[in-house]
């Protein structure tokens, strides 16, 4: 008889999502658990540790996701939208520090035609640097367009496994239409992130257990998991922050399941606590992503209240995460961080 760590590093396969979320529930575990997942990662990864210097370059949404500051509904947001080129002169900033992936994130803002993406996407690209696209669900032939314009990955958070939660908490949208975007992004040759967060309001352990299951049987190559954090300009505004802890046993997890995936340790865990990414890259984690989004729009991507990074001088994060890896021990790769060399095949267990 295995014990159930032994059982998911030799056989994931044959692990029950009830397994998952004794272990979750289990506090005694928790040592174990987080030493077990950083020796993996050592294994797989080494102490490299990966940047992923982030372009926020609209705060426009067409959604209204009830925990998100940035939905449609909320007006107390000064909305913003960055031009091309300003988007390409942060870029340059990003590869000019030796940070190899540039990531364009924005609320789901179709003012940014197929096209324009496709624009950036080129100019970009010049500088030799990967991009990741993380703007939401667009049309399958538009994913198309720009992978074969050079676009490398697409992060797109499953958000929540839980299909009933997913589906209370994105108006108009479903679990299963949102799956169905992510196996198409892997079936394109995209690096796939999925993701979660950590504490929503009704959000139990056999909910977090389905988290970890759907990100190993996606096979993602990246996976972005934070804790909830409630902001006050939206439904889910008296509900309580997801719990450090309980964040650090889904990275851990994680990384037990999918040995050689992209894990970041993010900025939201840096928010619920100073140390929060430091614990992450402890844990499993391997990747971080410095903000390059310039001033004065830094400070209205309010995805959550209290961000961090809000007033710095608007290139510093580029050197403080860098000093955030060397002060646990880690080092800073200047590789470009791809999951595998060449992906020749589609993998895929849903
Ligand atoms: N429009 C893009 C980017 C979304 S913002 C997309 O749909 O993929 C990036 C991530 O921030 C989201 O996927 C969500 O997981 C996270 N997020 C949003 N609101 C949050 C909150 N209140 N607390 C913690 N994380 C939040």
């Amino acid at each position: 008889m295995y014990g159930v760590f032994e059982k998911i590093v030799r056989h994931p396969e044959r692990v029950t999502l009830e397994e998952i979320a004794w272990v979750i529930s289990n506090d005694e575990l928790n040592e174990k658990l987080f030493a077990l997942a950083d020796e993996v990662r050592q294994k797989y990864l080494g102490k490299q540790v990966y940047l992923r210097g982030i372009i926020e370059f609209s705060n426009y949404c067409r959604n209204d996701c009830l925990y998100c500051g940035i939905r449609a509904s909320n007006k107390n947001v000064k909305r913003y939208r960055m031009s091309i080129d300003e988007i390409v002169e942060r870029a340059k900033l990003i590869a000019e520090m030796g940070i190899k992936t540039v990531v364009l994130q924005s609320g789901e803002d179709p003012y940014y035609t197929t096209e324009m993406i496709g624009e950036m996407i080129q100019r970009i690209k010049r500088l030799n640097v990967a991009i990741t696209l993380s703007i939401g669900e667009r049309d399958f032939e538009e994913y198309e367009y720009w992978k074969n314009l050079g676009a490398d990955r697409y992060l797109m958070r499953h958000e929540t496994a839980d299909e009933q939660l997913y589906e209370k908490l994105h108006p108009n949208d479903s679990f299963q239409i949102r799956k169905s975007h992510l196996i198409r992004l892997k079936q394109l040759g995209y690096e796939t992130g999925a993701g979660s967060m950590v504490g929503l309001p009704g959000q139990n352990d056999v909910a977090l257990a389905k988290d970890v299951l759907f990100v190993y049987e996606l096979d993602a190559d990246m996976v972005g998991i934070g804790p909830f954090i409630p902001h006050p300009d939206t439904p889910l505004r008296d509900s309580k922050a997801g719990d450090l802890t309980k964040v650090l046993k889904l990275i851990a997890l994680t990384r037990l399941f999918l040995p050689d995936a992209n894990i970041p340790a993010t900025t939201a865990l840096g928010t619920i606590h100073p140390f929060g990414r430091q614990l992450a890259l402890k844990c499993g984690a391997n990747v971080i992503m410095p903000n390059f989004t310039p001033s004065p729009y830094r400070s209205h991507y309010t995805l959550y209240p209290n961000k961090i990074c809000i007033f710095e001088k608007d290139t510093a994060c580029g050197e403080c995460t860098k000093n955030i890896v060397r002060s646990i021990g880690y080092e800073v790769s200047e590789d470009f961080g791809y999951r595998r060399k060449n992906r020749e095949r589609f993998s895929c267990r849903v």
